[in-house]
């Protein structure tokens, strides 16, 4: 609430330019909740961490410049300079990239209408007051969602918690294709479909049918025509690399860095979405992460380095201990995802609905020449989440994961 008008309050959208760096998770989650939504400052930066929350006066007092409404148009590494939109040179003697990503445009799959007002996208704070407005001002009515990846799963669960009828469209065989294995894939299909989300998958969206501004209805390739009150479409992020294309080394689309976060240019560091950094888990394989606990802790590993910087070139050339770890929080359900998804995948626990005890619980296990690589559960207790990740840390047998599973009841399911 930060404005008003004779005795009632009106809600004026907060610019991300006229916020203190926060993080995202609570965009497709608890913002977009009808009743008791998050709004700031409850989620700036640190707040995921349990950690201090990073306000504007957390950074005055704690001596740092925070600088806001200001874009950083160039950069020049040999120069050691940034110029930003104000005219100003700033000059630098370490650098820290933390430009994260961008969402992808149905533009860049040549269908136009990304303009349209009832068509949401979600990234930033705009975006998600954006889809708010639009989920108030078409309540009872339909929404096409365009992805079903997170942004897809998330928004689609908010829109229904709204009360507005979702048809979900994805090239896909099914949603979360990234890292769900079919059967995964099947139980959240079946648990959106009993809450009324129609799924059209192995197609994409062709064109927007727009009038007056607002879209209609979304064509589909297959010739299907989607009837829409509002859109809202997350096929994808890119990481903002611009401002260093052809002066830094780059991979998997981001901004190549070693095990201390350290770009091609010693000098320059990045984190987060926009860094690429060998994995010491995954045999030093160089990933890209687009996730808030890999932002947090490539922050971390990145100031370690630049406080400590006699690490010399054998830490150099050292990958960095993470845990790749993604989560999501949709209806009553909550998963947790640990490693890497390559091998085979054996599942276990219930895959009814309700679950054996009333709530699912259930997952799997990537195997990998008889070890654990990746796990995957829902439903499971903050004990079990910590033995599957520390199962996937230390590459356990796969037999031993399999007897402590079976200790909790969950036992491997026959493949189909
Ligand atoms: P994802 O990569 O997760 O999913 C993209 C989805 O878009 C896939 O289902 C893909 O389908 C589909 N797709 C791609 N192209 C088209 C197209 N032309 N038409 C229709 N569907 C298409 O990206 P999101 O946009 O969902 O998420 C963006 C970012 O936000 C990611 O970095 C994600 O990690 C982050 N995020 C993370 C959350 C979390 O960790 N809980 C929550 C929200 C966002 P297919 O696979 O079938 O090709």
């Amino acid at each position: 609430m930060n404005g008003c008008a004779c005795s009632s309050f009106i809600e004026l959208p907060l610019l991300d330019w006229q916020v203190a760096p926060y993080e995202r998770p609570a965009l497709s989650k608890g913002y977009l909740l009808p009743q008791g939504a998050a709004r700031l400052p409850a989620f700036h930066t640190c707040a995921g961490a349990n950690d201090e929350v990073l306000t504007e006066k957390w950074y005055k007092d704690h001596g740092i410049e925070l600088v806001l409404a200001t874009r950083v148009i160039s950069a020049d590494v040999r120069q050691k300079t940034l110029l930003t939109d104000t005219g100003e040179t700033i000059s630098y003697k370490t650098l820290i990239v933390a430009t994260g990503a961008r969402a992808s445009e149905l533009e860049e799959f040549g269908v136009r209408g990304s303009d349209a007002a009832n068509v949401c996208y979600l990234r930033s704070l705009e975006d998600a007051d954006k889809m708010v407005g639009a989920m108030r001002s078409c309540h009872g009515g339909n929404a096409v969602v365009i992805g079903g990846g997170y942004i897809g799963m998330e928004c689609a669960a908010a829109l229904v918690a709204n009360e507005i009828k979702v048809t979900m469209v994805f090239p896909g065989k099914h949603c979360m294709g990234r890292l769900f294995t079919p059967k995964i894939a099947e139980f959240y299909e079946k648990y959106y479909a009993a809450k009324g989300v129609v799924f059209v998958k192995g197609t994409a969206v062709k064109s927007l049918e727009v009038s007056d501004g607002k879209v209609a209805a979304t064509i589909l390739r297959d010739g299907r025509r989607l009837p829409a009150d509002m859109v809202v479409v997350g096929i994808g992020a890119r990481a903002n690399t611009g401002l260093f294309d052809g002066q830094l080394a780059m991979e998997r689309g981001g901004i190549k860095v070693n095990g201390r976060m350290q770009t091609s240019d010693a000098a320059v560091y990045a984190l987060g979405d926009v860094a690429a950094f060998p994995v010491a888990l995954l045999g030093g394989d160089v990933r890209r992460f687009e996730h808030v606990d890999c932002a947090r802790r490539t922050a971390r590993r990145a100031i370690e380095a630049i406080l400590e910087p006699s690490g010399g070139a054998a830490e150099e050339g050292k990958p960095f201990g993470y845990l790749p770890y993604f989560y999501s929080r949709v209806f009553a359900l909550s998963w947790q995802f640990y490693g890497d998804n390559t091998g085979e995948a054996v599942h276990f626990g219930d895959f009814s609905p309700s679950g054996a005890a009333g709530k699912p619980k259930f997952g799997a296990c990537w195997v990998s020449r008889g070890r654990v690589a990746g796990a995957f559960i829902e439903g499971g207790s903050r004990e079990e989440n910590e033995a599957m990740a520390s199962a996937v840390r230390r590459g356990a047998a796969i037999a031993d994961v399999a007897a402590e599973l079976e200790s909790c009841g969950l036992e491997f399911a026959d493949e189909e």
